[in-house]
């Protein structure tokens, strides 16, 4: 599909002010939504999560009835303008398997965004995704996305190679996590995601030249290679980021690769 054609319609990947580092009502994402000619906007904040104890970038959980009303509200006051969808952004742990079906009853969908994995020897138990530095980490990060995805509980996976932003370089084990990601977006049917607040978040010098921390070109050739679908989410935290330049570069390093954008999802 040519760029000029890969114009974003529908977004799943949103947030708002609860969690702490966005701004915005879901209001003022819907409406800024209707303003682009989205067809689809679909919210998408950071679930709260009583174990994790990053309480400064997530909703806590006696916030998440008023979530639930603000997007009642937008749906009742916006709904026949554009189709907005409830979700959430969150983690999987095969611990907490039940919490999922529970969401579900009050959601259309999750997105799987795993900035945690399980790690024996972490304070806690848990390891930050953005501190994986050993080979186990990662095998541990792909177990957990594979488990995640098989479980049918995500509609897409959120920056799905997130895994090597701190890992040192794009080795052999690098490789190996990525494929068997990419080989279960496959077997099991949930999109991965191509994130432009990774691009937002700019490039790096870094020893093997300027590039962005994520998205990772090794991890989507390979995507492209193995035939996985594909998403493009803003993951604003800003509505006025909701379209930006930004989302734009995502699309051109997509075409660029070769790797046609899902228009939109079954959700
Ligand atoms: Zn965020
Ligand atoms: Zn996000």
């Amino acid at each position: 599909m040519p760029l000029e054609n890969q114009m974003m319609k529908n977004n799943y990947h949103t947030h708002m002010y609860l969690c702490k580092h966005a701004i915005g009502t879901v209001s003022d994402y819907v409406k800024k939504a209707i303003d682009l000619g989205f067809e689809t906007i679909g919210m998408s904040d950071h679930a709260p999560f009583e174990e994790l104890k990053d309480r400064s970038v997530r909703m806590i959980p006696s916030e998440y009835p008023s979530y639930l009303k603000e997007l009642e509200k937008a749906i009742h006051k916006f709904g026949s303008l554009i189709n907005i969808r409830k979700g959430l952004e969150i983690e999987y742990f095969e611990t907490h398997i039940e919490r999922y079906d529970e969401l579900l009853n009050t959601l259309d969908y999750l997105a799987l965004g795993q900035h945690y994995i399980y790690d024996e020897e972490s304070f806690g138990k848990l390891r930050s995704v953005y501190a994986l530095s050993k080979p186990e980490h990662l095998q541990e990060y792909s177990k957990t996305l594979k488990q995640a995805m098989k479980s049918q509980n995500f509609k897409f996976v959120c920056h799905p190679d997130l895994m090597l932003y701190g890992y040192p370089t794009f080795d052999k084990h690098a490789e190996a996590a990525s494929k068997e990601i990419i080989k279960a977006s496959i077997e099991y049917n949930v999109p991965l995601e191509i994130n432009a607040n990774g691009i937002r978040k700019g490039t790096r010098e870094l020893p093997e030249g300027n590039r962005y921390l994520y998205p990772r070109l090794e991890f989507w050739k390979l995507v492209k290679e193995y035939g996985a679908k594909v998403i493009v989410s803003s993951d604003a935290h800003d509505p006025e980021k909701l379209w930006d330049e930004d989302v734009i570069k995502a699309y051109e390093f997509a075409r660029d690769l070769g790797i046609e954008v899902e228009a939109s999802l079954n959700i």
